[in-house]
């Protein structure tokens, strides 16, 4: 199918390995994605190996990213919007696509851009191994803002910075749009936790993204290694009082696993994990939660609140699960396990492309509507696993309309 082009809106893991799979197959892909970096929530995840691995599918995530990015049928379009998108027989998008100050395919990754910048404006990406290594934040840039800097351009090694350049419209002709454009987490401010007034509670992306990039876990208050901590679970689901019935299905996993690395990397650490219900999947599960309950203090019951006590500390009220007597316990870094909502721009993109959401706000769960598919958490919870499978059973239904529609 040489003669076939596809749209990708999304490039998370659903986007990558489904623009991937029709690359294979010969067929173009323009995947757009809105972001700076390519590879959605999952490349800022921390590999969870402790003596073997966990399967916690981190490197799943980079590996789509490396084998999309080097594939020649695939065109990445990132910092960029679908802005329209028309049927005519084939699909006409018009997609607004930002101005690409740093040359991906000439930038080496050296940092030296980064560490010239007097204003913070080069933004470093999550993947150490695969361009874009850089991007450049224009409300940030001195030279953007009066052209009174341009150190990074000079600077560069690689010549791949060029400050002059602009935005651009394009227009893009497609025979399928794929819809992948992923989920929120959700926003825990307006929970009794403290989460942007203390500190030291922040959520399960955070932590992830700190053992990402500083291999440990660390207070954000002093940068001191926490010696307690308490994991709070389902955080935004199962929560019939703001409507979100859904399990996130993937938050227990994922908080066991980095409790589990931290307790290996910080063995001084003593860790609480309050929870409703241990929602994990997977058939080497029984064993690794066996092993877990030896390490890990568990408490079946969710925190009420938590409070601010002396140097940053958190003191954390709970109901005794037997006794129902209320309880507390001080902690120095809390941790909450944030769950899957539907993305902020969901419905504004199923107003676009004319398909329908469920109750919840995903996508419905029909692949299918008129060409086009939808694929990954843009359809509810799912695993990296379970995301890139389905975005096989997508490419499937495309490919078998793209034969039929020939
Ligand atoms: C706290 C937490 C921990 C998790 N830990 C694990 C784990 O350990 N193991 C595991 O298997 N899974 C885990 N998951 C699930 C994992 O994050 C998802 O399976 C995976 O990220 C889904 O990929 P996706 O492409 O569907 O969505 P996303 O990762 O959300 O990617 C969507 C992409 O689309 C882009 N986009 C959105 N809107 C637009 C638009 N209008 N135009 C262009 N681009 C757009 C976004 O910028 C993003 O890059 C975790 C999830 C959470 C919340």
């Amino acid at each position: 199918m040489t003669d076939k082009n596809v749209l990708i809106i999304g490039g998370g893991v659903a986007g990558l390995s489904a623009a991937l799979e029709l690359a294979r197959l010969n067929i173009a892909v323009d995947l757009v994605e809105k972001g700076d970096f390519p590879g959605g929530h999952a490349i800022r995840f921390a590999c969870k190996a402790t003596d073997k691995c966990v399967k916690c599918g981190a490197c799943a995530a980079e590996e789509k990213l490396r084998d999309a990015l080097q594939h020649p049928n695939i065109r990445l379009l990132a910092g960029s919007h679908v802005q329209k998108v028309a049927k005519n027989g084939r699909f006409s998008a018009v997609i607004q696509k930002k101005a690409g100050y740093i040359d991906p395919q000439k930038c080496s990754g050296c940092a030296i851009c980064f560490e010239k910048c007097p204003s913070g404006a080069i933004l470093r990406g999550f993947s150490k191994s695969h361009s874009p290594f850089y991007a450049l934040c224009e409300e940030k840039c001195l030279y953007v803002k009066d052209k009174s800097c341009g150190l990074c351009q000079e600077a560069c090694p690689e010549a791949a910075i060029d400050l002059e350049v602009s935005g651009e419209l394009l227009h893009c002709e497609a025979d399928a749009v794929i819809a992948a454009t992923g989920f929120s987490a959700f926003n825990p401010e307006s929970k009794p936790y403290g989460y942007k007034v203390f500190r030291n509670v922040i959520t399960n992306l955070e932590l992830e993204l700190m053992l990402r990039l500083e291999s440990r876990a660390i207070r954000p208050s002093d940068n001191t290694e926490p010696k307690k901590i308490a994991f709070i679970q389902c955080v935004g689901s199962r929560d019939a009082k703001l409507g979100h019935l859904w399990c996130s299905k993937v938050c227990c996993g994922s908080a066991l696993r980095m409790a589990r690395l931290i307790k290996m990397r910080q063995p001084q650490s003593e860790i609480t994990f309050f929870y409703m219900d241990v929602q994990t999947f997977g058939k080497d599960f029984q064993q690794f939660y066996e092993v877990i309950q030896k390490e890990i203090r568990m408490i079946r019951s969710i925190p009420g609140d938590i409070f601010k006590v002396g140097n940053d500390c958190l003191r954390v009220i709970f109901l005794n699960p037997a006794t129902h007597e209320t309880l507390e316990d001080i902690f120095d870094l809390a941790v909450l396990s944030v769950g899957i909502t539907p993305s902020d721009e969901t419905k504004s993109l199923a107003e676009l492309l004319h398909i329908e959401t469920d109750d919840s706000g995903f996508f419905s769960r029909s692949l299918s509507q008129n060409g086009i598919f939808t694929a990954g958490t843009a359809r509810g919870p799912m695993s990296i696993a379970e995301t890139i499978a389905d975005a096989g059973n997508t490419v499937y239904e495309t490919v078998k309309y793209l034969a039929a529609e020939q």
